[in-house]
């Protein structure tokens, strides 16, 4: 495990690193921090909607390089009855495991660093009513009177003080009208802060957010003969080096439904692309304004906090239609998140998307009758195959390789709990298994 400080070095961590200096029982106790992911998907092939609620994590310190490997993407669980709530429990309470490093029981605190999630589940985790409530921001208390400020902010002391009071009353639906906040149980508020701890996910907030909805109203806006003019100019222009050609039926016509990485490819093109039908100033300005805020972000330079704020005052007062937007509000809060947890691309959704479509097509070779115990031993099967096709160990992941490249040498820890842990070299190269690596856990694997 790799932990990252504030000045971006990567510091590697052993199991014996995070174990906390005491036992439960016998048992080491090891703390890891993680990011979980939460969402639903479509469980059917039919058009009707019978969502699964899946949860997804990632180790909350891996360097930005590994936490875009399918690899450190994991499935915890997912059930079509059980909510997204209670499946939370058993990950914020201790877990017993067997640590293979030491070789011995060990019992596991999941400290959730941050919950990653759409607008509709970072508002559900608040319990928070949703982006169409009049209080619609599940951080803050802000309205539609003025979307583009931060507001007082939510607090979990206030929240559950009002669930708490909605609880006792016969009729709690005007004061969750007025305040936005919805009672139901929610055991998160025991161990985290929902409304600090749900940072905004990039990909829904930024491309599905502010670049689909300023992409769609700057192309409503243009005359026929200029969308005609668009579309011929958008073919036209040379895409080779993307990872696949943007066309114009799918920007334009099916626009509504395009994914995240669309608007992120074409927001590159789409002021040139404006520019040459000679769309209004005012647009063209915002989608180099807003291009530049996405270029910020996936290269990590710039102020991209306050670029947001910028390009949040610029469509305020050019096109306040979309700076009404509640989505476009959740822009003010990007500061905080920052703050209290890195860096946006630290917790993009992309790659537990990637994981749905894996869940997905399994489901598709099941016969339906019990969705969540299939899929789960599925990924049970999969952990298996790659436990045993990795030789009986677990992989110990680049980071040391990457170590053992620069030194030619490999860190191994070999341990015994009883005695001393330490550290051996060897300079077995490429060798990325554990210190177990031929010790007696060959006869138990
Ligand atoms: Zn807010």
């Amino acid at each position: 495990m790799a932990l990252m400080d504030t000045t971006s070095r990567v510091h590697l961590l052993t199991v014996p690193d995070l174990v906390i200096q005491s036992s439960w029982k016998g048992s080491a106790i090891v703390s890891v921090p993680l990011n979980i992911f939460i969402d639903d998907l479509s469980a059917d092939q039919s058009r009707r909607w019978s969502p699964l609620h899946a949860v997804q994590m990632q180790i909350a310190g891996l360097s930005l390089e590994e936490k875009r490997k399918s690899a450190n993407t994991h499935f915890i669980s997912a059930s079509d009855k059980v909510g997204i709530l209670d499946q939370m429990v058993p990950i914020c309470s201790a877990v017993h495991m067997f640590d293979a490093s030491m070789m011995r029981p060990v019992l596991v605190i999941s400290h959730i660093s941050s919950i990653i999630a759409d607008y509709q589940m970072m508002s559900y985790v608040c319990n928070h009513s949703g982006p169409s409530a009049k209080k619609f921001c599940p951080k803050c208390m802000a309205d539609k009177t003025d979307p583009i400020k931060k507001w007082e902010m939510r607090t979990p002391q206030s929240t559950r003080r009002l669930i708490e009071r909605m609880g006792l009353m016969q009729h709690p639906k005007q004061m969750q009208t007025d305040t936005g906040i919805k009672a139901y149980k929610n055991t998160l508020w025991d161990y985290l802060n929902p409304h600090r701890d749900t940072p905004i996910g990039l990909l829904h907030f930024m491309y599905l957010g502010l670049a689909k909805h300023l992409i769609q109203y700057c192309y409503e806006n243009l005359t026929s003969e200029k969308k005609q003019m668009l579309a011929l100019h958008l073919e036209s222009i040379d895409q080779s080096q993307f990872e696949y050609k943007v066309t114009a039926q799918s920007m334009f016509k099916y626009r509504d439904s395009r994914q995240g990485k669309d608007f992120k490819l074409y927001l590159q093109l789409a002021s040139f692309n404006f520019g040459y039908v000679r769309a209004e100033q005012k647009h063209i300005q915002a989608l180099t304004k807003l291009a530049l805020v996405s270029r910020h972000m996936q290269n990590m330079t710039g102020n991209i906090s306050e670029e947001v704020t910028a390009y949040l005052n610029f469509i305020k007062e050019n096109i306040p239609a979309l700076a009404r937007k509640s989505k476009a509000h959740l822009g003010v809060h990007l500061e905080d998140d920052i703050e209290f947890h890195g860096h946006p691309l630290h917790y993009i959704e992309d790659q537990f998307e990637k994981n749905h479509r894996t869940i997905r097509t399994g489901i598709q070779h099941q016969n339906g009758h019990a969705k969540s115990r299939d899929t789960a031993s599925q990924f049970a099967k999969y952990e298996v195959i790659s436990h045993l096709a990795t030789g009986g160990y677990m992989k110990h992941g680049i980071l040391l390789e990457k170590t053992s490249s620069l030194k030619e040498k490999v860190y191994l820890f070999r341990n015994s709990w009883d005695s001393q842990l330490r550290l051996m070299k060897t300079s077995v190269k490429g060798t990325h298994y554990g210190p177990w690596l031929g010790s007696k856990t060959e006869n138990q694997s």
